[in-house]
């Protein structure tokens, strides 16, 4: 079997879609080191700046101080700790939901949440570009999935007026994790009551993104909590930490808490994340200085790569693509930027779809004029044809 292990990687690096890690010497932030040599990071998803906050790190320092350093069982075992239901209790707040409950990831947020709710009975119906964690999902759910076209309301509709199941779950990203897109939540929203379906909308980009508070997707929309829509959100993207987070209803929060296995069966998430999210939460709810800028940046960044002349295939988030094509071409152009100080992924199928490999820049509150200057110089320094 080694044999043919050694023949696949030889294949992937034949098609450019050997994938290798990069080392980030020191904490995360807006210049980071590598290869020891300072560069501009403009590919990370530390939207607020919050994973090297000194306020943050202190919450977390606390936390081990006051609580350790690990859980030592699941959840419903004995590691259901003090700081899990303060973070709990801070997130309901937060989104203004009924309940909330906490999963160790967001790979792990989807996964029990889908295989929660959806079985053999259920349609699921998903954005064709929803995140690998919902197409994993869905796979292990066992129910049917139909997938509709990139934010095509209209597709999403057809499918449902022709579904004759009982049981209908609609699953979207509520901003596109490689293309910066947002889904058309007030339109999908809309069709919930007609065909009796739920909606589950993975906030991962939107939680301390979107909203002038923050609070994602329903708050940039002005959408009313409803009970037949499920939030997820993830801790580890803007707000610094690490984990992930269920809003819904109460009766959905019971069943994922006797059902889910991603819940069930994993050690409970260590006190001194939980804390260092809650902390987070705290500073985004006290002054929305930090998204303000956020915001400030990406629009700069934006109308920088379009003025230069890159397709940015329609960002309307701090994610931020520069449309590149092939998978080589893509991983040459990260290459050539990091030379030119800038650290920005190439980004490959399956990640993307085939054809479609791009640069995938991302903007943060951190941040400085003179980072973006500098990124903006590179890009045109080093891609222009
Ligand atoms: C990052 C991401 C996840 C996974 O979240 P993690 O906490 O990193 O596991 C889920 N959904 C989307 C849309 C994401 O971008």
């Amino acid at each position: 079997m080694r044999d043919e292990i050694i023949e696949e990687i030889s294949k992937l690096t034949a098609l450019g879609l050997k994938r290798t890690l990069r080392l980030v010497e020191g904490p995360q932030g807006p210049r980071v080191t590598m290869d020891g040599t300072e560069v501009v990071l403009m590919c990370s998803n530390d939207y607020l700046g919050l994973a090297n906050h000194p306020l943050v790190k202190e919450a977390a320092i606390k936390a081990i101080e006051k609580w350790g350093t690990g859980a030592g069982a699941s959840r419903l075992v004995s590691g259901n700790m003090e700081a899990h239901v303060i973070l709990e209790e801070r997130i309901r707040e937060f989104k203004r939901s009924p309940s909330a409950l906490l999963f160790n990831s967001g790979y792990n947020a989807n996964m029990g949440l889908i295989t929660a709710l959806a079985d053999r009975g259920t349609e699921v119906f998903s954005d064709r570009l929803n995140h690998a964690s919902i197409v994993d999902a869905c796979v292990l759910s066992r129910a049917k999935v139909k997938r509709y076209a990139n934010r095509d309301v209209d597709a999403l509709e057809g499918l449902l007026k022709a579904s004759k199941a009982k049981k209908k779950l609609i699953v979207t990203d509520s901003v596109f994790s490689m293309d910066g897109t947002m889904a058309p939540l007030p339109e999908i929203t809309g069709l919930l009551e007609k065909h009796n379906a739920m909606l589950v909308l993975d906030d991962a980009h939107a939680t301390g993104v979107l909203g002038e508070r923050g609070r994602g997707s329903l708050e940039h929309f002005n959408i009313k909590e409803h009970p037949s829509i499920i939030q997820m959100g993830t801790l580890g993207k803007a707000l610094g930490s690490f984990g992930a987070f269920v809003t819904a209803g109460q009766e959905i929060i019971d069943l994922l808490i006797s059902r889910s296995r991603p819940f069930i069966y994993t050690t409970a998430l260590p006190p001194s994340v939980c804390a260092a999210a809650t902390k987070a939460i705290d500073i985004i709810d006290k002054d929305q200085a930090l998204i303000r800028k956020l915001w400030e940046n990406t629009l700069i960044v934006t109308k920088g790569l379009k003025e230069a002349g890159f397709d940015t295939m329609g960002s309307r988030t701090p994610i931020i693509p520069v449309k590149v094509g092939g998978n080589q071409k893509a991983m040459e152009a990260s290459r050539r930027l990091l030379e030119h100080g800038v650290f920005v992924q190439g980004i490959r199928p399956p990640t993307v779809p085939e054809g479609t490999a791009r640069l995938r820049v991302t903007v943060t509150a951190a941040h400085t004029g003179e980072d973006l200057k500098t990124a903006l110089n590179a890009f045109k320094e080093a891609l222009s044809a």
